[in-house]
């Protein structure tokens, strides 16, 4: 994530939906994700621990969702995780993004949201002789 990504300062995904994926994706069976940090919730799927449940919240979440979040295995984190794209974040809409947002009271991000965007650079300015 980049320090303009807007999830830094939100996290309410993470503490809002079943995170689930297929067990494959763990160490164990030759994936990323750490075998400790799951649990199983179907024959062939596991969900990051904490989300398994209502409220859910993954373990590996650390900070105050809406304020300064990380995850602690980013690097290593489900297929799940990386393919949830906040709203706008591609140029299209992601409503759970939203549902997520709404239950932790935070506002739905929008189309322009500026922190999507990149840092300004100075302006090339051609030299002329
Ligand atoms: S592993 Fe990381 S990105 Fe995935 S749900 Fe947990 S805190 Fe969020
Ligand atoms: S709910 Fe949306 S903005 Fe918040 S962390 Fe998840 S993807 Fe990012």
């Amino acid at each position: 994530m980049s320090a303009q990504n807007p999830c830094m300062s939100c996290g309410a995904c993470c503490a809002y939906f079943r995170v689930s994926f297929y067990w494959g994706e763990c160490q164990s069976a030759g994936g990323t994700v750490p075998d400790s940090q799951v649990i199983a919730v179907s024959p062939h799927l596991v969900a990051m621990s904490g989300t398994e449940q209502k409220p859910a919240r993954c373990v590996n979440l650390m900070g105050d969702v809406g304020g300064c979040v990380r995850c602690s295995i980013y690097e290593q984190r489900s297929s799940t995780c990386r393919e949830f794209a906040a709203s706008w974040e591609d140029g299209s809409h992601n409503p759970s993004c939203d549902r997520a947002r709404a239950a932790h009271g935070l506002a739905p991000l929008e189309p322009l949201e500026p922190l999507w965007q990149p840092p300004q650079t100075p302006e090339m300015t051609p030299v002329v002789a």
